[in-house]
């Protein structure tokens, strides 16, 4: 992703979570949710934002976040994972599909 893309979904994620941040009422857990991955945009391309090389050593998000649980001791990732929270994630998504797609 080109920094320009990332400034502009830094943007269009920060403009979310401020309407819900500062909406009247306090959002809704549904709406929290909306809020938590707008902010997560917004600090991935936050991220993309700095200089610099990128960290993950992802090909596709060299300037995105780091999973937190990389290295965790306690809670290691699964083999074969690596650094980049992206596409952990997507492996993340794609496994709990996996586990509902499943009969009981
Ligand atoms: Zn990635």
């Amino acid at each position: 992703m080109s920094q320009h893309n990332d400034w502009a979904e830094m943007q269009t994620a920060l403009r979310t979570a401020s309407d819900i941040g500062f909406a009247e009422e306090m959002p809704t857990g549904e709406q929290a949710e909306f809020l938590v991955d707008a902010l997560r945009r917004a600090l991935v391309a936050a991220q993309g934002l700095t200089t610099g090389p990128g960290a993950t050593g992802c090909r596709i998000h060299p300037h995105g976040a780091i999973d937190p649980l990389y290295g965790d001791k306690e809670d290691p990732l699964p083999p074969g994972w690596g650094k980049c929270l992206l596409c952990n994630d997507r492996r993340r998504r794609a496994a709990s599909a996996r586990r509902r797609a499943m009969p009981r």
